[in-house]
């Protein structure tokens, strides 16, 4: 890693959400806001979402009958836990 990308970095980078094995490469400097979380980040051109929430998520625990969880914005309820049977019962936006 080059000096001048690592003064980047300092100015601009998130610790934990940026993608430092990008730095060294072409367009490997980008200034990025996190599409989900809305984050500052630096890492490749390409990248869209920064290093937490590309991560994979914690596995939930089975879900019970009734259970209800919100995914994407859309609130779901488990009708069968048996076959991992979910309904929507709406969205929370609009
Ligand atoms: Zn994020």
């Amino acid at each position: 890693m080059g000096k001048f990308e690592n003064v980047l970095a300092a100015a601009f980078g998130n610790p934990g959400h940026d993608y430092p094995e990008d730095h060294q490469q072409e367009n490997g400097m980008y200034l990025h806001h996190c599409f989900r979380c809305t984050a500052q980040f630096t890492g490749h051109k390409y990248r869209f979402s920064c290093k937490v929430c590309t991560a994979p998520q914690p596995t939930q625990p089975p879900p019970k009958k009734g259970e209800r969880r919100m995914i994407d914005g859309v609130i779901w309820t488990c009708t069968d836990p048996d076959i991992d049977r979910w309904v929507s019962v709406g969205s929370l936006v609009g």
